[in-house]
């Protein structure tokens, strides 16, 4: 029996609801936060932990910055010290993938034959990067997800070569950074105007596509990727796949490229749920308690949760969502019974400006600058629509962010955020 740090006895708390036998598919920051909350809130059942990646769990945005610059080693990445992991007294599968799901007896299939079953089953299998169509095999084409990835990107990352990035989004962006910094020749392509004009409204975007412009990043916007060129393969060597030299735009401009990273969204890893029965629509549909199907529950990108406040299904694809949510489903296995309402937060590095993002900028936003000055790249923004503040900017200035964080949580639950 433990005592929890407010004097409550957590485990008498814990098992009046619990259910015996816990499994978490997907071993990476939303999975481990889930085993973490289980047992901060006093659960005390067995949990096992299903992972496809042979890595134990490591944390994603360093790949982007430190260990795709190389600052980082990659063993820097790892979320938690061996004993820490230890310490949950969970049983860890790497290595292994989920196959199949039956949710009436919650009895996960895996590749390699395992059936494991449980009274709990969490669903935190993240999302896998979209590809280009006819890029398959063709060497010198990366996507980053995962440390397998960002190892073989870093790798082939040398000083002479030419980088296309293909995607203006926050990935994009920040791997054009990254790759600039070491000296390759980077250009960035999309088919909108400045880099992340989606996520930050075109007057942030436009100071970002500033900031790319000034470090030599060669911004080629507003046109369509149609695909990859690439050298034919010689059948039985080892160039049988080919090789890229360049991203072809829908206009039939073809640029230059020794390699291209595709950084063009994610979708949800629900394949192997797809004779479940459970709803799956860009995501594992679930209701306001992240739960899925009885004793089924989803956290973290793959999660499409009802958000109370805003009135709609929300994904969010972002790195305290994934902690955020697993103490919810944490908190519904244990049968507390409490909407998850989380005011969305991302941030991102590039060059020398951190940017963080709390709430949403809709489109058609309208922009005040409330601290700073917009010009120094030092700055605090807060977007209003509608008549209603939804989103705060910050570039480099976090304390101020932080502080501005709560205009938003003020207007945050009688504002219907439409993005
Ligand atoms: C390069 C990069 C940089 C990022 N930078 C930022 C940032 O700066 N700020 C920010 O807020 N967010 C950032 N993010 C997003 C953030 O990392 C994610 O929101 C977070 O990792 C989500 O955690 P998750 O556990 O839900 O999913 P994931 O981290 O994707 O983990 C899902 C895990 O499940 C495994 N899996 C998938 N299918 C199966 C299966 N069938 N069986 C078993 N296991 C399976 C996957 O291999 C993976 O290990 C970044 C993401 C990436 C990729």
């Amino acid at each position: 029996m433990s005592v929890g740090n407010d004097g409550t006895d957590r485990v008498a708390e814990a098992s009046a609801t619990a259910p015996g036998r816990v499994l978490v598919v997907g071993a990476s920051a939303a999975g481990l936060a889930t085993v973490e909350a289980l047992r901060r809130k006093g659960y005390e059942g067995a949990i096992t932990v299903l992972g496809d990646e042979p890595h134990a769990p490591y944390d994603r945005p360093p790949l982007s910055k430190q260990v795709l610059s190389g600052a980082w080693e990659p063993g820097r990445a790892a979320l938690r010290t061996a004993a820490a992991l230890t310490a949950l007294d969970a049983a860890f599968v790497l290595g292994d993938a989920a196959v199949g799901l039956d949710t009436a007896t919650r009895t996960v299939r895996t590749r390699a034959g395992r059936e494991l079953t449980a009274d709990a089953v969490v669903i935190a299998t993240g999302v896998r990067p979209r590809t280009l169509p006819g890029s398959a095999g063709l060497w010198g084409v990366h996507v980053l997800r995962s440390l397998d990835d960002a190892l073989a990107l870093r790798a082939a990352l040398v000083p002479t070569a030419r980088l296309v990035v293909v995607g203006e989004g926050v990935l994009g962006s920040e791997i054009a950074a990254t790759a600039r910094t070491l000296g390759l020749d980077v250009t960035l392509a999309g088919p909108l105007d400045a880099p992340m004009a989606l996520q930050v409204g075109p007057v942030v975007s436009a100071a970002l596509a500033g900031l790319h412009r000034e470090n030599g990043v060669r911004l080629r916007f507003g046109a369509g990727v149609a695909g990859v060129t690439g050298t034919a393969g010689v059948a039985g060597t080892a160039g049988e796949h080919g090789r890229v030299t360049g991203v072809r735009l829908a206009g039939g401009e073809v640029l230059p490229a020794d390699v291209v990273v595709v950084a063009i969204g994610a979708v949800p890893a629900t394949e192997w749920l797809a004779d479940s029965g459970l709803g799956l629509d860009n995501g594992v549909v679930c209701d306001s308690r992240c739960r899925a199907a009885d004793g089924i529950y989803a956290v973290g990108d793959v999660a499409r949760f009802h958000h109370e406040h805003l009135g709609r299904a929300v994904r969010l694809e972002n790195r305290t969502n994934a902690t955020e949510q697993a103490a919810a489903v944490a908190g519904t296995i244990l049968g507390e019974d409490r909407p998850y309402v989380p005011v969305p937060y991302f941030w991102t590095d590039q060059f020398d400006a951190k940017l963080q993002i709390h709430g949403v900028i809709p489109a058609g936003a309208e922009i005040e600058v409330v601290e700073g000055d917009l010009a120094a790249r030092r700055f605090v923004a807060r977007f209003t629509h509608a008549g209603a503040v939804t989103g705060v900017l910050g570039w480099n200035m976090p304390k101020q962010t932080r502080l501005r964080r709560q205009d938003v949580v003020d207007a945050f639950p009688v504002t219907a955020l439409a993005h």
